[in-house]
């Protein structure tokens, strides 16, 4: 037992009984069955690729999410935003993560030499406030897991407000022109053909897609989207 169990004890995000943050009863309430859409026409496809039919030149390949946005799930994420269970929840949403996408033929189909894992990014005033991005955590875990670099190529560069109350155009018009190439990597994408964005949670897809496009202008080849959760 670890001095941080001593002050912050495991306990389940949705029971509370101690032990672990998802107690074997409550795990049952995780689910691995996402149902994979098309961020372009947000219409259902099967292996979370995106559609032959809307593909584009900046346009995002596909995305794989490995459980789905429900109650226990949407109580992990939230915790995970409070610092002393940072390391020790990473560890385990990085597992749930890793488990969701090798069951995925398809993500690994898309996996290449030269893939390099990139964190979505938050505004430096949200980082400074928080002190950490939680996405850089399971970043890092998860190209660990999959023995792949992780690089932080993309920079917010407007703050946007959040996107939970806004519709699916305001989502769109709300995230344009928030993301950056970091300065310095310009030149990275002649080596570096696929990329992985890594964010936690899918919602509209709007934040993957916007990132995915700039990354593609770079010269990217393939961009794909990998996210712990999906809200369906
Ligand atoms: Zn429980
Ligand atoms: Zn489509």
């Amino acid at each position: 037992m670890g001095l941080l169990d001593v002050f912050f004890p495991k306990k389940c995000v949705n029971c509370g009984v101690f032990g672990a943050y998802v107690c074997p009863t409550c795990f049952i309430y995780i689910s691995f069955d996402v149902r994979p859409i098309c961020l372009v026409c947000n219409r259902q496809t099967y292996n979370g690729l995106t559609h032959e039919y809307c593909r584009g030149r900046y346009v995002i390949d596909g995305t794989f999410s490995s459980i789905t946005f429900g109650k226990v799930a949407k109580r992990l994420v939230y915790r995970f935003k409070y610092k002393p269970f940072l390391k020790d929840l990473g560890e385990f949403m990085v597992d749930l993560f890793y488990e969701g996408l090798i069951q995925k033929e398809a993500f690994f189909q898309s996996l290449h030499a030269d893939t390099l894992l990139v964190p979505i990014p938050l505004h430096r005033t949200k980082y400074r406030q928080r002190g950490y991005n939680q996405v850089d955590v399971l970043a890092k875990g998860l190209g660990k897991r999959l023995g792949l670099p992780v690089a932080s190529l993309v920079v917010r560069i407007r703050s946007t407000k959040s996107q939970v109350n806004l519709d699916q155009k305001a989502r769109k018009e709300n995230i344009a022109g928030a993301f950056a190439i970091a300065p310095g990597h310009e030149g990275t994408f002649s080596v570096r053909k696929t990329i992985f964005l890594v964010d936690d949670v899918l919602t509209s897809g709007s934040t993957l897609s916007e990132a995915a496009r700039i990354l593609k202008k770079a010269g990217a080849a393939k961009v794909y989207g990998l996210t712990l959760a999906h809200g369906q």
